[in-house]
């Protein structure tokens, strides 16, 4: 399996081998490259970013993201629940829309403001 790491601008082209269940990485310049080719295979995590509804006529849509990341089975999951949401306050760039989603120990939380600062 190839891949590139997304963990620095260098964006290293790996190759991932198995052979028996040893795992050997290369095309990584360092450590980083490693560990975030076995989190890919093993169990691979995203960040999530979208908006949500508001019943703001001048902002109808709100920007959010996950605060950190989720396992990338998770995602439509997640999703639907973004997608249940409507902002009726006036929210800052940081607070929290949904907290822990799912259980995942994660937040949605906003990436803007609902006025102008
Ligand atoms: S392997 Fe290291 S140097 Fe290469 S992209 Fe990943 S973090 Fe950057």
């Amino acid at each position: 399996m190839n891949m590139y790491c997304i963990e620095c601008p260098n964006g290293c082209f790996m190759e991932i081998t198995d052979y028996e269940g040893k795992i050997t990485v290369t095309g990584n310049k360092c450590k980083k490259g490693y560990v975030y080719a076995l989190q890919e295979i093993t169990a691979p995590m995203r960040t999530v970013c979208s908006t949500v509804k508001t019943c703001f006529r001048n902002i109808p849509r709100l920007p959010v993201r996950t605060s950190g990341s989720i396992p990338k089975e998770k995602i439509f999951e997640v999703m639907n629940e973004i997608n249940k949401i409507t902002v009726s306050e006036n929210v800052s760039i940081g607070d929290i829309i949904i907290n822990n989603v799912l259980n995942t120990g994660v937040d949605i939380i906003a990436t803007s403001n609902t006025y102008e600062s």
